[in-house]
């Protein structure tokens, strides 16, 4: 399970850096949020970071939060990976990956790098070129009595 419990302070000046990096504006909330982010590799839902920013003194509204990941992962901060139009996750990790999603627990989880060959691809449409191509590799918890540890 993804929790938020072992933040570890990044100092301010990093993530202001970094936000302007990106061309963000730094704002006291987007250098929190970044913070929360950014405190290890890790795939958060806005609920996620609203509770975590909320814990901690500030108060945003899950308007600002989903506007503020929104614009991080426009500007290529972050990752967004959108499991279903419920089931947005916003990823710290940009480099390119693929995820397995357990439609059981809702867990989302990186595919080491390596370990997934995407071969074959058509080549894409006229007047269009590659970005990126992700996965999501849907899983579920095996049936009862066989082995489910992971
Ligand atoms: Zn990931």
């Amino acid at each position: 399970m993804e929790t938020l419990e072992s933040k570890k302070d990044m100092p301010k000046y990093r993530a202001t850096e970094l936000l302007l990096k990106y061309g963000i504006t730094p704002t006291q909330q987007r250098i929190e949020i970044a913070n929360i982010l950014f405190a290890r590799p890790q795939h958060v839902s806005a609920e996620q970071v609203l509770a975590q920013l909320n814990c901690e003194q500030q108060k945003a509204s899950k308007a600002t939060m989903y506007n503020t990941l929104g614009l991080f992962a426009r500007k290529g901060l972050i990752r967004e990976i959108i499991v279903d139009p419920t089931k947005v996750f916003y990823d710290s990790n940009t480099n390119d990956h693929h995820h397995f999603y357990n439609v059981d627990t809702g867990e989302l989880s990186d595919i080491d790098e390596g370990h997934m060959l995407v071969s074959n691809l058509p080549a894409p449409p006229e007047g269009t070129v590659a970005e990126r191509v992700d996965i999501i590799y849907r899983v579920r918890n095996a049936e009862a009595g066989s082995d489910t540890s992971q």
